[in-house]
């Protein structure tokens, strides 16, 4: 079986403030960075896929390959991964977060680094693929990163059998997909910007136990499916982004800051998506 690794980063040991995870290149927009804190994390980021590689390998996997998943996935240190993957980075990805979902053989998906949904108390650095974007609903009920990759991946008929990250993106996706999912929480959030966490290395050992687990179990998993037509419905911070994803065909204004569509499957929601926010990622004083 080969298994693909989603790795985002906000939800890795150690990492509680946007400096961690933000690109240097981001100053350059007024928001604070800081060369150091990120390195570090990155370097956290890494050893933390290395061990879920590990624990995959040691599971009975024929193949592991990661994707960078966080921001513009150029986070991911290269020369430091295990040598048995191989790794894809960069943007624009057609599949964004589960690039190469849609590969031969691909049998089960990994979330490391992965983080709550936009507004969870207590949850570090929450959010649901923008700063921007409220909520995201899908047949009423509200969602993260977790479910939308989930539903993406579904429709390539691949489950999602292992998370790692605080612990309300583990409650989350567990309760979205079920216990099949292996969790790993390595730090209890206290706020936005504050958590108790786990000894990193504590984590990795962790990380490597779950993930060689839930590939011994991943043949009994079964991929989480968009219901067809499902009413997918996103909430926007402001009414300008509404206006501008309304223009995506198919998509209609149904309140001041929300758009609702009819997704066929995952792959059409999945696009759709993407589109929406790309039209709605725009200067808010042009
Ligand atoms: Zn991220």
């Amino acid at each position: 079986m080969k298994v693909l690794i989603s790795a985002d980063m906000e939800g890795t040991c150690g990492v509680v403030s946007w400096v961690h995870v933000m690109p240097p290149e981001y100053g350059d927009g007024g928001e604070p960075t800081n060369q150091t804190e990120y390195e570090r994390a990155r370097a956290r980021m890494t050893a933390e896929v290395n061990a879920a590689v590990e624990g995959a390998y040691a599971g009975g996997a024929d193949e592991v390959i990661v994707n960078d998943s966080h921001d513009g996935m150029r986070n991911l240190l290269p020369d430091e991964l295990d040598r048995r993957v191989r790794f894809v980075s960069g943007n624009d990805k057609p599949l964004g977060m589960v690039q190469g979902v849609d590969l031969d053989g691909v049998g089960c998906l990994f979330y490391t680094g992965y983080h709550a949904k936009a507004g969870t108390p207590a949850a570090p650095l929450a959010h649901t693929w923008s700063g921007w974007l409220n909520d995201v609903r899908l047949d009423g009920v509200s969602t993260g990163e977790f479910g939308i990759n989930a539903a993406v991946a579904g429709a390539y008929g691949v489950p999602v059998v292992f998370v790692c990250g605080d612990d309300k993106a583990v409650a989350q996706t567990q309760g979205m997909l079920g216990a099949q999912v292996v969790g790993v929480a390595v730090k209890e959030g206290i706020s936005t910007f504050a958590a108790l966490h786990l000894h990193p290395a504590r984590a990795r050992e962790l990380i490597r136990d779950g993930a060689e687990r839930a590939v011994r179990d991943a043949s009994a998993a079964t991929p989480w499916t968009l219901p067809a037509g499902c009413r997918v419905e996103l909430d926007f911070d402001h009414q300008a982004r509404a206006d501008q994803a309304a223009f995506v065909p198919g998509v209609e204004r149904v309140g001041e800051r929300t758009i609702a569509w009819e997704a066929a499957d995952g792959k059409a929601f999945g696009r759709t998506f993407r589109a929406v926010m790309k039209a709605a990622s725009i200067r808010m004083s042009p």
